[in-house]
């Protein structure tokens, strides 16, 4: 067995960040959900990344986790200092890599667009 393979308690491996599904659909609440890429994976949600849009319409980043039964599993089969060590890599790689953030700015601007319009439609 491999002493620093993240494994799914559904019994996927993840390799690395590119593995993972990341779901965008609570974007206008700040929240993308990370997924397992087995479809029939039981938990399918493992972690969360959290993130706000400041008063210039910056996206900042606030706090990405996994969750328990994802993380705990992977600290009795690898131990919990290997599992912490290679999961919060994963994190950031999510957070540098994974994540479409011009998407996601482009999403936020269009709203606030439409937002803006409206007042001055009425005048
Ligand atoms: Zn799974």
């Amino acid at each position: 067995m491999s002493k620093s393979e993240i494994q799914c308690p559904c019994g996927q491996y993840i390799e690395d960040y590119s593995k993972y599904l990341l779901l965008h659909l609570k974007k206008e609440m700040g929240e993308i959900d990370i997924l397992c890429p087995n479809e029939f994976c039981y938990l399918r949600e493992l972690g969360f990344l959290k993130f706000h849009i400041d008063t210039t319409g910056k996206i900042k980043f606030d706090v990405g986790r996994f969750y328990a039964p994802y993380s705990t599993w992977n600290a009795t089969r690898i131990t919990e200092e290997t599992t912490v060590k290679i999961l919060k890599q994963h994190l950031v790689d999510i957070t540098e890599k994974l994540v479409d953030w011009a998407k996601i700015r482009k999403g936020v601007f269009k709203t606030k667009e439409e937002i803006k319009e409206k007042p001055e439609v009425s005048t």
